[in-house]
């Protein structure tokens, strides 16, 4: 069972807060469970963050986003084509969907690809990133946290290092990866996901989901971005809304933030 939002309300009004919620022994998955699903939204795209926030409580299901830490400021320098700044969101809204009950971790400093530059000015960006959520996100926990890598582009030396400042980190590994992963378990901190664009990827999320359900016990992340027409490979919203009702119907299926999933362990 999935706590509702009026449920996580009044755990809230008795002391216990959505953070809370994640925690080992706070949750119950159904008990036929096998396979875990996480779509995890990156880049910070306002409006269709919102609207996905709400495609997610129709369901009774946490979303799980990942934003930057200066999408938002002037001094932000849009990174192609498709991060627009006027799309994208501040940490007012990114609080209001953490109060709501939603996943929001670290997705870089500015969008850099960090697997292009000397390790130490790769660091210095991730701990800048971690700073500002610090600073800015309410009960932000690096410890907890799960850094989405910009572009799924990492380096050997930056994820052997990584682990030491957060809980678990997600790239594409060397290049491709269909984004299928053992269960939660201890020690996991390397999360592969897979990702499509430029255009539409509502088929592609559906055959790689039907390919993973037909397989052994699991947990398939996949990395999108925005719903409609915004940001580089978006999702439909009708598409999001009944996909998400055919899982959340299947007895074998959880639907989970990234953080969330781990926290089951
Ligand atoms: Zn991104």
């Amino acid at each position: 069972m999935i706590l509702s939002y009026d449920r996580r309300k009044a755990l809230k009004n008795i002391g216990i807060g959505a953070t809370a919620l994640a925690m080992p022994g706070l949750m119950s998955l159904k008990p036929r469970t096998t396979h875990f699903i996480s779509l995890s939204f990156d880049d910070g795209f306002k409006k269709s963050f919102l609207k996905a926030a709400e495609i997610y409580e129709k369901h009774q299901l946490k979303g799980c986003f990942n934003v930057l830490a200066t999408g938002h400021l002037p001094s932000f320098i849009e990174p192609d084509e498709y991060m627009l700044k006027p799309l994208l969101g501040d940490f007012e809204v990114w609080n209001e969907l953490k109060q709501r009950g939603h996943e929001v971790m670290p997705h870089g400093f500015k969008h850099a690809n960090l697997s292009k530059m000397p390790f130490v000015e790769a660091q210095d960006l991730i701990m800048r990133c971690l700073d500002y959520f610090k600073q800015n996100l309410r009960d932000f926990d690096p410890k907890e946290a799960i850094f989405n890598f910009p572009f799924n582009a990492s380096t050997p030396e930056l994820t052997a290092w990584l682990p030491t400042q957060v809980k678990a980190f997600r790239d594409m590994g060397q290049g491709f990866s269909n984004g299928f992963n053992p269960l939660p378990h201890q020690g996991q901190v390397k999360l592969n996901c897979a990702m499509g664009g430029p255009d539409n990827i509502d088929e592609r999320v559906q055959q790689l989901i039907d390919a993973f359900l037909e397989g052994p016990k699991g947990w398939f992340i996949f990395n999108t971005h925005g719903l409609g027409h915004e940001g580089w490979g978006p999702i439909s919203a009708d598409f999001l809304d009944q996909l998400l009702g055919d899982l959340k119907s299947r007895p074998n299926v959880e639907v989970l933030p990234v953080g969330v999933a781990l926290n089951t362990i």
